[in-house]
């Protein structure tokens, strides 16, 4: 059987792969998966043939007699939120997320908020490959769909009762957000203002074909936006991916942090606010300035395999789970959701900055600091296994972590080898206290891949 689902929902071209006919067909699929009688929340973020795609996916759910809602535009973590507080069964977010603009996605949302486990969303394909579809006779098709237009401010006002809104308000910050002109823009600046916040968005008006920059937030990516947030003497940037469960910061000097970086600004002060909770999940993609930052709080690092979905739902089963988070900008706050949410990453960092009386930058300066590289390798899959199984081995007596390819951590820095989920390419990443001890781990795992290759 045919695999529809990647790691984050089905993606796909708009027109090319994606198209109406397979919509139809995945929402035939969904609608049987759920149930006659089940009530679901269908949204979208703005990418092109979000509404051809919504539509065609709606009349497969209608057509299995499920109650459709639907919200329109809105930020994924806006959606999920509303399907795990208001009474939902489940969701459908018509999203391509980071994606570049050409794309578009379908993800499942289960009734808690979180998108639907892998082996559901094999159920789901087995309907959709030999199309054991369960429509229901004509007399219990819903005549109509109901609009939902609660979502955004059911959203904002769930965020706002996290922090301390007085407290942000009287700080009086000055904002840039850049949601990638797309659903971000929405709710983070709303989010923002009721902070008391002076807001300023870059990239602001919603454009199907993202202009001016890639929907992905990243160091290269938010360049412009940086050099807006420092000629503007902002305190803070973020920049959201475009279904805008991601925050990239950029601190009041234009420096664009990694993810890891200031997940672990929050990590520290909500480990010193939740005194049981002690554990925090990331993927091995994350830095080992994660452990030595924590530790010394007294935290426990658990590393996981890369994918947003695989840390959210270990943490829903661990009682001890502070939060967790990505290299990426996904970072996940328990008590708001278990999922990766942009608007809510905002707010929590403003509050950090309000409560600390420091700045963005004197924040990102404590953190311990390392030499970064990120390369990859191209090569099919099976070599790309063996030159894992090298790696580990050269670095044998060391401690390796082997939940996802290989992360070996050295006394004064790390590197981690493993096969791509999505091409065929070996995915390096390092990071060393110095440049000199950097050089050398990355020669020594070029040296035990020439092996394989
Ligand atoms: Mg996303």
């Amino acid at each position: 059987m045919g695999r529809l689902f990647g790691t984050d929902g089905v993606r796909g071209i708009v027109n090319e792969e994606l198209t109406p006919s397979l919509a139809l067909r995945l929402g035939l699929a969904i609608g049987t998966y759920f149930g006659e009688g089940a009530k679901i929340l269908v949204g979208r973020d703005v990418r092109a043939g979000g509404e051809m795609i919504s539509r065609a996916v709606i009349s497969g759910l209608l057509s299995c007699g499920v109650e459709v809602y639907y919200c329109g535009l809105a930020p994924t973590p806006a959606i999920q939120f509303n399907v795990k507080e208001y009474g939902f069964d489940g969701g459908v977010i018509i999203t391509a997320s980071h994606n570049p603009a050409p794309y578009n996605g379908i993800k499942v949302i289960a009734g808690d908020g979180v998108e639907i486990p892998r082996d559901d969303e094999r159920v789901i394909e087995e309907y959709y490959f030999t199309e054991k579809f369960k429509p229901v006779s004509w007399n219990k098709v819903r005549d109509s769909i109901r609009i939902y237009d609660k979502c955004i401010e059911r959203y904002v006002n769930g965020i706002l009762k996290h922090v301390d809104v007085e407290l942000i308000r009287s700080k009086r910050f000055k904002v840039v957000i850049d949601p990638a002109n797309s659903v971000g823009a929405l709710a983070s600046p709303l989010v923002a203002k009721k902070l008391g916040c002076k807001v300023l968005t870059v990239n602001g008006h919603l454009d199907s074909h993202f202009p001016w920059r890639e929907p992905e937030p990243t160091v290269d990516t938010l360049k412009d936006t940086a050099t807006i947030v420092k000629s503007v003497g902002a305190d803070v940037g973020v920049g959201h991916d475009g279904d805008a469960d991601r925050s990239i910061f950029i601190d009041e000097r234009g420096r664009v942090m990694w993810g890891d970086r200031s997940a672990v600004i929050l990590a520290k002060y909500l480990a010193k606010k939740y005194s049981g909770k002690d554990r925090v999940y990331t993927a091995v993609s994350s830095s080992l300035l994660v452990e030595e930052a924590l530790r010394p709080l007294g935290i426990e690092v658990i590393w996981t395999k890369v994918g947003a979905v695989g840390i959210s739902r270990a943490m829903m089963k661990d009682g001890r789970a502070l939060c967790g988070f990505e290299e990426n900008g996904g970072f996940m706050y328990p008590p708001h959701q278990y999922v990766r949410d942009g608007a809510m990453t905002l707010a929590l960092m403003l509050q950090v900055m309000a409560e600390t009386g420091k700045s963005l930058a004197e924040l990102y300066d404590e953190l311990p600091s390392y030499v970064t590289c990120k390369t990859k390798v191209p090569m099919p899959r099976t070599l790309a296994e063996e030159a894992v199984k090298a790696v580990a081995k050269r670095f044998k007596d060391e401690r390796l972590i082997t939940v996802d390819g290989v992360k070996v951590i050295l006394e004064d820095g790390w590197v981690l080898v493993r096969p791509s989920g999505t091409e065929p390419v070996l995915r390096i990443m390092a990071e060393a206290k110095t440049r000199e001890k950097l050089d050398w781990i990355l020669r020594e795992v070029k040296e035990a891949i020439g092996k394989v290759r």
